[in-house]
């Protein structure tokens, strides 16, 4: 088998099947073979789709989301990792989320919530008189909840908490998270809308509007609130930005409307909505300096099944999730593993050919996966809501509403062995401690190859390096490797323009939506955090989240493969 030593040690941790003892009893292999005979058992042909699938997750060619490693053929039987829950303006309905979201974290899923239809804090509770607590205080229930939750269940839980713009508690909300300690099983997005922005064009107030009276609650200058938003992001990453009436105007579902993401914010959903995720790992499709396009075009129709047969031997934790999942079949299949290729074919990422290469290959996977899926379609039915799609409209079977998701991949890009999602390299050496005070040195082995037909001397030079903060970039290289400096670049080698293009050239070519951090250097203003907004707008983003380098000592999720 092709895992590597760190990918064994991420299979031992919790993927792997263990007796009530706690003792591991299944291979990496036996994984497999448990996961493909589980996703394949709806197969006419069983023989024939057991190997393909197995072949594909042996090959490391693609990995399915980590709950259906972890869940399939066992008894939870849970695979997908994405849900929004909806939160109604109710005790009654606040609680019940609280505990489906118990229940969905249980089995690994991650959530994502719009409060936005929550009554403002103060407001007065009809059956009560007393005061309503507001969006904010109850994200700390369920803050509060996840927390429990994360010790019994197979991986720590993670939510989005998404508010509207002109939610009267906005405010509130913006700031919700500036002690570094506060709601940390939380990533926060404002929900920014169209007409916000426009009034920001013209310097105008905007009105927020009480969610349970539907009446102006108050007024606030739209450059006001921007100038907030912008702030709290320079100093510790958070609120992101969620474009909500652009990702309703490129739904491919008419008369719903989409109001939260997951957690990592790749995946809007309707409410009660779930996703399974796959990826494919681009750093085994160059062949000879250049793209296998045959193979990578059987990779994207096989994953595509893969996941479709997954929507149907999932195990619902909730019975309405099951619903509504099934009404509109959605799938996200994306990509790891791209800083690799990158490299493999010489290009840069921060450089015009990056960025066409992104378009190249999204747009390929893309299309694809819409044949793969209209392939379906003709042979098992299209998704029930598709009446009420535009692929309706365009008269093209289809047996999924979406196909394609970009996801960060922090865990299976580390049992892939490659580089995370559509991220560049965040450091090419570093020392790593371990636990008896030893230390471990990694090294980009691509890096390593190159430095080591090079000539130099090798040890000498990654001492340099690791000193460089693990960056090529500002070193003074040697004649014969100099050229490694514009390939092995890194995240905070290139200014965000860059990563915005690279996010949105994925963006253009993804049906849902794309898991990127824009990173920025500690030396960034927060009149740069705002230009960075702007050129997301402009470029057609669906959201946006920027990190300046050092502003948060942890970070949630995203970054947790690259510390
Ligand atoms: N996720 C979660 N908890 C985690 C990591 C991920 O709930 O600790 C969910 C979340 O919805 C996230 C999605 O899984 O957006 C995909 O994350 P990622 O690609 O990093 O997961 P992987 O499959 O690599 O474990």
């Amino acid at each position: 088998m092709g895992f590597s030593e760190n990918a064994i040690t991420v299979l031992k941790s919790r993927y792997l099947k263990k007796n009530e003892r706690g003792e591991i009893i299944e291979t990496p292999d036996e994984m497999l073979k448990r996961v493909s005979k589980h996703i394949a058992q709806l197969e006419k042909d069983f023989d024939y789709w057991f190997e393909k699938f197995y072949d594909l997750m042996a090959s490391l060619k693609f990995l399915p989301n980590t709950p259906t490693l972890i869940n399939a053929g066992n008894p939870l039987g849970q695979l997908s990792a994405c849900f929004v829950l909806p939160v109604g303006d109710s005790m009654e309905e606040i609680f019940e989320a609280v505990k489906q979201t118990a229940i969905i974290h249980k089995t690994g899923g991650g959530t994502g919530f719009s409060f936005s239809r929550l009554r403002p804090k103060g407001e007065v509770v009809q059956s009560t008189k007393g005061v309503a607590s507001g969006p904010v205080s109850f994200m700390k229930v369920f803050d509060c909840a996840t927390e429990s939750v994360k010790q019994g269940g197979v991986r720590r839980g993670a939510n989005m908490g998404i508010l509207r713009v002109d939610h009267p508690d906005i405010l509130e909300f913006i700031h919700c998270k500036e002690q570094e300690n506060a709601i940390t099983n939380f990533n926060i997005s404002v929900a920014i809308t169209d007409d916000f922005l426009e009034k920001l064009k013209n310097d105008e107030e905007y009105e927020l509007i009480n969610p349970h009276t539907k009446k102006v609650a108050n007024k606030l200058k739209a450059s006001f609130v921007w100038d907030e938003i912008a702030n709290n992001a320079w100093k510790n990453g958070e609120p992101g930005l969620v474009f909500i009436d652009r990702i309703n105007k490129l739904h491919t579902l008419k008369g719903v409307e989409i109001e939260a993401t997951n957690p990592c914010g790749e995946q809007p959903l309707l409410p009660y909505e779930s996703c399974n995720l796959g990826s494919i790992n681009l750093s085994k499709f160059v062949k000879n300096s250049s793209i296998d396009w045959e193979d990578l075009k059987e990779c994207v129709h096989t994953a595509v099944r893969f996941l479709d047969n997954v929507i149907d031997v999932n195990s619902y934790p909730i019975e309405q999730i099951k619903t509504e999942t099934l009404k509109n079949r959605k799938i996200g299949l994306g990509i790891m593993g791209f800083a690799d290729m990158l490299v493999d074919l010489n290009i840069a990422y921060n450089s015009k050919e990056g960025v066409k290469l992104a378009s190249d290959v999204m747009s390929f996977i893309q299309k694809e996966s819409h044949i793969a899926s209209s392939n379906l379609a003709n042979e098992r039915g299209c998704f029930p809501a598709y009446e009420n799609s535009i692929f309706k409209d365009q008269n093209i079977p289809m047996r999924n509403a979406t196909t394609t998701t970009i996801a960060p991949t922090g865990t299976i890009s580390m049992i892939a062995d490659c580089s995370s999602g559509i991220e560049p390299y965040f450091t090419l050496a570093y020392y790593k401690q371990v636990l008896d005070g030893k230390k471990l040195k990694y090294v980009n082995e691509r890096l390593l190859d190159r430095l080591q037909s090079s000539g130099i001397n090798v040890d000498d030079f990654l001492e340099e390096l690791i000193a460089n903060g693990g960056r090529l970039k500002g070193l003074g290289l040697p004649k014969s490797i100099e050229d490694l400096s514009k390939i092995f670049v890194t995240s905070m080698d290139m200014d965000y323009t860059a990563h915005i293009d690279m996010q949105a050239a994925f963006q253009n070519y993804t049906d849902n939506a794309v898991s990127k951090t824009i990173n920025m250097p500690n030396s960034a203003t927060v009149d740069d955090v705002k230009k960075a907004y702007f050129y997301a707008i402009e470029k057609g983003l669906k959201g946006l989240t920027v990190y300046r380098d050092g502003s948060r000592s942890v970070q949630v999720l995203v970054s947790e493969s690259k510390q």
